[in-house]
């Protein structure tokens, strides 16, 4: 098997002088200030060693990657219950898509688009004030993370709530058909605060150790979810984590993965790793493009793909 360390600095060094590097997310204007030169991958192995190359120690907004966290979190409030909210088929629709809903009597596709990311704000949000709702996300991630630093970026909470008319138009339709159960400015503000978490690479693959561990971290020991459940996170993070490209991810990559618009994918080698890619360049689907091409060299170099080496 290749030196990983090695392969990590090759696709660093590939995607640092790539000149192809996709638009930078600007309907949330703070999101369009970063840079678009940056880049950083990181590599947590099931022993808790984290291999890193670039920008892997910078943060920037997981936006959408948060979604396999909250989902993570209401299947373990509600269980197998919270189904009856969301679906699990793949949408064939960009993220913020609203077609299906009508057809389909608010119940969105699944847990990572949009519409559905905002069923499981609202699920999550159940017995709790938003404050506390967005408190216990906060520390769920942190304790995954094993790193207390991890905080939320008000100024992007706050440009994502002024320009959520898209957010705020699906979770009104969803609350017209009774798939909502708490007043919409709660539920947005727990989905805006979600995605505006800062994170970086380094601490995103480590967050998502359990993943690729069974449902157990195994740096700690601590069984943070089933094995059935994991399993099943993975499964549809293959199928529907990138939206309209999940196909193409699929086939380039082969490994479970979710993205989000700030250029983050977190993408997982079951039993072997749990990888985090950044950079803020996006294809046309809203996925990082050097990232995927990263997460292409790197699983095909080390043969990590779920489909075969
Ligand atoms: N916060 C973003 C939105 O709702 C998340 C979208 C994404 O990352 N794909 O539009």
């Amino acid at each position: 098997m290749a030196d990983l360390q090695s392969v990590l600095d090759d696709v660093a060094r590939e995607a640092i002088e790539a000149t192809d590097r996709g638009a930078v997310a600007n309907y949330i204007p703070e999101l369009a200030k970063v840079d678009p030169g940056r880049f950083g991958i990181a590599v947590a192995l099931p022993d808790g060693q984290v291999h890193c190359a670039g920008d892997a120690q910078m943060a920037f907004s997981i936006q959408s990657v948060s979604k396999v966290f909250t989902l993570t979190m209401a299947l373990g409030k509600h269980g197998d219950n919270m189904w009856s909210r969301v679906g699990r088929e793949p949408s064939g629709n960009p993220f913020n898509s609203i077609v299906q809903l009508e057809q389909e009597q608010g119940r969105p596709r699944n847990p990572f688009i949009n519409a559905g990311a905002i069923a499981v704000a609202d699920l999550i949000l159940s017995g709790h004030q938003p404050r506390e709702a967005i408190g216990e996300i906060l520390r769920f991630i942190r304790d995954l993370a094993d790193d207390g630093s991890i905080t939320i970026d008000e100024r992007v909470a706050r440009s994502e709530t002024a320009h959520g008319d898209r957010n705020a138009s699906l979770a009104h339709f969803m609350k017209s058909f009774g798939c909502i159960d708490h007043p919409v400015d709660h539920v947005l503000g727990v989905y805006f605060h979600q995605c505006a978490i800062a994170m970086s690479c380094r601490q995103l693959a480590r967050a998502g150790l359990y993943l690729a561990g069974e449902g157990r971290d195994p740096a700690s020991g601590a069984q943070v979810i089933t094995s059935q459940r994991a399993r099943r996170i993975n499964a549809i993070m293959l199928m529907c984590g990138h939206y309209d490209g999940s196909g193409e991810f699929a086939y380039r990559v082969g490994l479970p993965g979710k993205s989000g618009v700030g250029g983050g994918i977190l993408a997982i080698a079951p039993g072997k790793a749990s990888i985090a890619a950044w950079s803020p360049g996006l294809d046309a689907a809203g996925n990082s493009k050097l990232g995927s091409t990263a997460l292409e060299h790197l699983t095909r170099r080390m043969g990590w793909s779920v489909f075969g080496s």
